[in-house]
């Protein structure tokens, strides 16, 4: 039923008139023409002072709710408190749930604005990192083609225009590494990529990329060692997506030659079975890196050096890609550094539930 202040207060001014003419016919025996009298004084004083008592209050709550929402709009929710000793159930009720609303909005809007700040960051450090090797590929090709113009009999020295070109070619190789892995951090957010668990031998993994990056190393001076060494004649089964482990494999151990000791450097691959998985740690003896910058280096595109990182040749984007990876294998990628000693990135793998002893020795 829905009635409104001013039914409430003819309904209430009705019956105490009503009990008070009784009385008065009844008990104090008053004429009808009076006891009419006295009805009609009583309803009319009721009815007014009721009326008014309930608007006066209503009035003060409506009030209070708009101070409250005073308060909200300079985000002061802790200030709010209940001043109002009387106060009818269903308008406290109201009141509390705009609070509580106008709270979880403003937290959904500073999130928005974080994600937007985020959004716009990162569609900037895309648009630089794209412009870097486009434009240094567009400088080489228009420099060949202002020397074919200048000269359309014999053009550039053949020497110097393989040299751009090549230049060209390098940078463009760039471009497509870094739209790589644009596309594959985008999915890895999204969600799209699933891994594709399997049973594989981790230290066949390491072999096969010591044999890839070993001329990488070699011309950096730094050697690549598995640890602890008799582990080279073994299998170490885990359960994991070997194509995306070995994604992450590579960017830790080419991390660790490029930004390493860059003479007689040491990169140092250690595999450690235990209870609950393999621990798979990627050491270099460089320069480590600062406790302030730790954190950071797996935000997407974030350098410790800038110039030296991006001459270096990486997209910014490997230890990004490689969090996500690690993360889907519901593991987790930690550093540990200290400057002038080295850096050591590591992770956990899954072991096969029940381990065959044939399947240790390979
Ligand atoms: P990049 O393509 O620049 O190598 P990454 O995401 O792989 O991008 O690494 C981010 C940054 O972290 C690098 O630019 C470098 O400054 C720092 N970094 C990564 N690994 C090492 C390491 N082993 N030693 C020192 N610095 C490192």
């Amino acid at each position: 039923m829905n009635l409104s202040s001013r039914t409430i207060a003819v309904l209430i001014a009705l019956l105490v008139a009503g009990v008070l003419t009784t009385f008065a016919y009844v008990v104090l025996t008053l004429p009808t023409h009076q006891a009419f009298l006295v009805a009609g004084i009583t309803v009319a004083a009721c009815f007014l002072l009721v009326y008014l008592a309930f608007e006066a209050l209503i009035f003060r709550e409506i009030n209070g709710l708009y101070s409250r929402l005073e308060h909200i709009k300079r985000k002061e929710f802790k200030k709010l408190s209940n001043k109002f000793l009387f106060r009818p159930e269903p308008l406290q009720r109201i009141g509390d749930e705009i609070v509580q609303m106008a709270e979880r909005r403003q937290q959904e809007l500073d999130e928005l604005m974080r994600l937007q700040a985020l959004r716009r960051e990162f569609l900037a450090d895309v648009s630089h990192e794209l412009k870097t090797p486009l434009f240094a590929a567009q400088g080489f090709v228009h420099t060949i083609l202002d020397a074919e113009e200048a000269d359309p009999a014999n053009g550039m020295e053949p020497a110097t225009r393989r040299r751009f070109l090549q230049r060209a070619a390098a940078s463009l190789d760039a471009l497509d590494a870094l739209v790589q892995d644009l596309v594959t951090i985008s999915q890895l957010e999204k969600g799209v990529i699933r891994m594709r668990r399997q049973r594989f031998d981790l230290v066949a993994l390491v072999h096969e990329l010591f044999e890839l990056l070993e001329q990488q190393a070699q011309r950096r001076g730094t050697t690549l060692e598995l640890f602890p060494p008799h582990l080279a004649e073994r299998a170490l089964p885990v359960i994991a997506d070997r194509n995306r482990i070995r994604q992450v494999l590579i960017n830790l151990i080419d991390n660790a030659i490029k930004y390493g000791r860059e003479r007689d450097g040491h990169v140092i691959v250690s595999l450690t079975p235990g209870r609950n998985g393999v621990r798979v740690a990627v050491r270099d003896d460089g320069p480590g890196i600062a406790p302030e910058h730790q954190a950071r280096i797996f935000e997407r595109f974030y350098r410790v050096d800038k110039s030296r990182s991006r001459s270096a040749g990486g997209s910014g984007l490997g230890l990004a890609i490689s969090k996500h990876i690690v993360e889907a294998h519901k593991s987790a990628i930690h550093i540990k550094s200290v400057l002038n000693e080295g850096t050591t990135l590591e992770f956990k793998l899954a072991k096969p539930k029940e381990l065959k002893g044939h399947e240790h020795v390979r």
